[in-house]
């Protein structure tokens, strides 16, 4: 179920905070359990910012061994949306630039709401392991490790059968 943040809700609520709750599987990543966020939203005079707490269990596929692993997430967001263009509006809305180091902010570009469904599937994608391993005990970094010392080429020689020529 798609869920969005209408701003004009948020001006009128009080103090211009909202809080929610969002506790869904996510389309396109693998989720054992349902993500769970909670969430506060503020009006900032021209922005608009959006923290919360996201945790959560998906299923992701080993690197090495490709055994699939429960992964498990938690972590903090801290998004920054402007609700005025800054990049001009020719430009595309839902962009993200950098205003100050590590500060990025989402251009609203006129948007009246903000994805919060797309908000959790792209933290969620930025906060699973670049790299991704089972665990310590992964059978694969054994597999790599014979393997490095075997070249794949020579496999094709294993079937060749010599025949003895019939004289
Ligand atoms: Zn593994």
């Amino acid at each position: 179920m798609k869920q969005v943040l209408l701003i004009e809700d948020l001006e009128k609520a009080e103090n211009k905070t909202l809080y929610f709750t969002f506790e869904d599987k996510i389309e396109g990543i693998d989720c054992v359990t349902p993500i769970h966020a909670q969430l506060c939203a503020k009006s900032l005079g021209d922005f608009i910012q959006i923290t919360g707490k996201v945790s959560g269990t998906v299923e992701l596929e080993c690197d090495l061994c490709l055994d699939k692993f429960n992964q498990t997430l938690d972590f903090e967001i801290d998004e920054l949306y402007s609700k005025t263009s800054l990049l001009g509006e020719y430009e595309e809305s839902g962009q993200e630039f950098e205003i100050k180091d590590g500060q990025f902010v989402t251009d609203l570009n006129g948007e009246k709401e903000i994805d919060i469904y797309d908000l959790l599937y792209q933290s969620v994608i930025l906060n699973i392991p670049n790299k991704k391993v089972c665990g310590i005990n992964c059978k694969g970094r054994k597999f790599l490790s014979e393997k490095d010392t075997t070249d794949p080429r020579l496999d094709i020689f294993k079937d060749i059968q010599i025949n003895p020529k019939n004289s």
